[in-house]
């Protein structure tokens, strides 16, 4: 794909808050700056919501809530279907916004069209499939006929990672179940989600019913909605201690809420893998989006019959990777987000370093313009840090095993529990792992599980809920039960 000029991409983006069907500037007229992680040149200037757009923007959820969980499901799904159909044909326009302001491939930004439309198809289909359930009680006097109502007004707050994918994930169950919505985009990337919202707005989705409202201070904009009684859902996705924080602040409401949060995926290489197909598996899930992904593999654990061949192999394939400008064809990995983020990876792997991980590759930030760090690979113990913390950049420490039991006890001594990975050719090994590993998500030989019809999510401290599947819908609605005669 060919990058088109950053002027034709970016004058197309909507920059205010939307409200009540219209573009608006905040209430106190500010604005904050979004920045290329590629040239750390600015990119655009968006509207700085306050708490008082905040509220406003609630009151507009809450004057549309009756009308909108009103319409036919039939309705929402042609609303949904419309905005694929849309995004599909702006792909290449939003694939290079994702590539302006998160930095990640074309390629890659391109899927993420593809990933984030899964979303509005999947849930399009699920607005019309919103099954109850009937049956006679026990006793058999009663019968109970099970019905589902949207939650109503929801929060829903998105990391800056899939600017695209996060957004649609909540947003399309949101409103295919009959909820309005307010959305709170990343600060470091809220121009896709924007762009996104203008779809919206074009395929009809009444006024009132999607609130986006872009801020350089979440809280301010959060807090207000959390203490407000009329919202009843919070869906957030982002790092665990912010998700805890919001937890807190969401328990004097009671809130419905989904979280996902973050992870730490190990990545297992037994004695009886299919190497080839590993270290390709391990490439992909290590370096997808240059590592800033919640279900990458974070901790490579291989057989010590395979360690010296895995080692090699796949820090050879990291070093062979294109680092560069996310819009130059050929390259693998882009910059970090920001200059903030790259600090923290590269602290992490100091301290991986001074704990006595052994450098394999990179291990340091590249030269700017831009927030680029080496694709690192590091020798580690199993009590090294980055075993235990979630880096969230191009960093892969490597470690070897010598028995399942080991590795097992190693893979969920964490508070994490989002995805896993395994390679084995043995079948009860493979089934064991679906029953032991503390997480919500097991691909064995396999080097993907984000899809619109999956449920993704986490177990412990990775979260709440799940997104997409046949479960995503039902974040979004409360079973009312109603007693008959029978
Ligand atoms: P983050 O700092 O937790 O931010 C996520 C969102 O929360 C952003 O919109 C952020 O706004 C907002 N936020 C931050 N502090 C807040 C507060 N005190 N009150 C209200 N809102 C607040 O996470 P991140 O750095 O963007 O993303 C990285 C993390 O997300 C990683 O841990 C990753 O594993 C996790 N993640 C999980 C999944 C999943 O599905 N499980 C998917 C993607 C990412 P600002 O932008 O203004 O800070
Ligand atoms: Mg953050």
């Amino acid at each position: 794909m060919q990058a088109p000029s950053p002027q034709s991409i970016l004058s197309e983006v909507p920059t205010g808050i939307f409200h009540a069907g219209n573009w608006v500037g905040a209430t106190l007229g500010n604005t904050f700056t979004v920045f290329d992680p590629a040239t750390e040149k600015p990119l655009l200037e968006v509207a700085d919501a306050t708490g008082e757009d905040a509220v406003a923007a609630l009151d507009a959820n809450v004057e549309a809530a009756a009308a909108w969980s009103a319409t036919s499901p039939q309705e929402r799904a042609d609303l949904l279907w419309a905005a694929w159909d849309k995004l599909n044909q702006q792909r290449e326009f939003f694939a290079n916004l994702i590539t302006f302001e998160l930095g990640k491939p074309l390629e890659q930004s391109d899927g993420e069209v593809t990933y984030g439309g899964s979303f509005l198809r999947w849930f399009a289909e699920g607005a019309t499939h919103i099954n109850g359930r009937y049956n006679v009680l026990p006793q058999g006097n009663l019968r109970s006929l099970v019905t589902h109502r949207p939650v109503g007004p929801s929060l829903l707050v998105t990391p800056w990672n899939f600017p695209l994918a996060m957004a649609t994930r909540k947003i399309a169950p949101a409103l295919a179940a009959g909820c309005t919505v307010i959305v709170k985009p990343a600060q470091l990337t809220p121009l896709t989600t924007l762009a996104f919202t203008k779809i919206l707005q074009e395929v009809g989705v009444p006024a009132g019913v999607v609130e986006v409202l872009p801020t350089s201070s979440a809280k301010s904009v959060t807090q207000p909605l959390l203490r407000d009684p009329r919202l009843r859902k919070l869906s957030f996705t982002g790092s665990t201690q912010v998700g805890q924080t919001l937890l807190r602040e969401a328990a004097p409401g009671v809130l419905r809420t989904s979280m996902e949060l973050g992870g730490l995926a190990p990545f297992i290489v037994f004695e009886d893998a299919d190497l080839d197909q590993a270290v390709a598996a391990a490439l992909a899930t290590k370096m997808r989006n240059m590592g800033q992904a919640c279900n990458a593999s974070s901790r490579f654990y291989v057989h010590e019959s395979l360690y010296q061949d895995f080692l090699e192999r796949f820090t050879q394939g990291i070093a062979a990777m294109k680092v560069g400008n996310g819009r130059e064809p050929g390259v693998e990995v882009g910059p970090l987000v920001s200059a903030r983020h790259r600090e923290d990876v590269d602290a992490l792997v100091r301290q991986s370093i001074s704990e006595g991980a052994q450098v394999r590759l990179g291990g340091h930030p590249l030269p700017g313009p831009g927030y680029f760090y080496a694709p690192t690979v590091l020798e580690v113990a199993p009590d090294n840090v980055l075993m235990k913390e979630e880096v969230f950049g191009p960093v892969a420490p490597v470690c070897s095993f010598q028995t399942d039991e080991q590795v097992l006890k190693w893979a969920n001594d964490t508070s994490y529990g989002l995805a896993g990975y395994a390679y084995t050719a043995n079948i009860d090994r493979a089934l064991s792992l679906s029953r032991r590993l503390e997480v919500g998500m097991i691909s064995v030989n396999a080097g993907t599980n984000s899809n619109a019809a999956a449920p993704f999510g986490g177990v412990k401290a990775s979260g709440l809920g799940r997104e997409g599947g046949d479960e995503g819908i039902f974040e979004y609605l409360e079973p009312v039960y109603l007693t008959l005669p029978n």
